[in-house]
């Protein structure tokens, strides 16, 4: 846990978010700014600013957020039509919030190539 960390905030309750899901590892919670009739965030509850900062042991957290990702998804009837994983990393993607989050984007066509 990183004391100025937003993400890291709402993990420990602290702040208010939407929360959809949660374990021990994963959370997934609603973005304030939605771009789609879908659009969730999961992170690992640990903090971990950027890919960069990835090591082994966390390789099973990584996974354990996608697989919450399928989950999430599934309970919110995106099977059949499916719904998009997207994560920024650092500045030229994007990235706002230095704790690694994917984006879960359904409910309508999105477009490709992103921007
Ligand atoms: O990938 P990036 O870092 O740019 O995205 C951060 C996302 O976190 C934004 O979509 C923003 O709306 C969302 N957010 C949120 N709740 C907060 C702060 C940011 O959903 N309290």
């Amino acid at each position: 846990m990183v004391q100025d960390c937003i993400f890291c905030k709402i993990v420990k309750k602290e702040i208010p978010a939407e929360i959809v899901y949660e374990d021990d590892h994963v959370m997934a919670f609603k973005d304030i700014h939605p771009a789609a009739p879908v659009h969730l965030l999961l992170i690992p509850k640990k903090h971990i600013p950027t890919f960069f900062d990835l090591t082994d042991e966390d390789v099973s957290i990584i996974g354990r957020v996608q697989l919450a990702a399928a989950r999430v998804a599934r309970q919110l009837n995106l099977e059949e039509k499916g719904f998009r994983l997207v994560s920024n990393c650092k500045e030229d993607a994007g990235q706002l919030i230095f704790h690694i989050h994917y984006h879960l984007l359904g409910g309508r066509a999105l477009q490709w190539p992103p921007g």
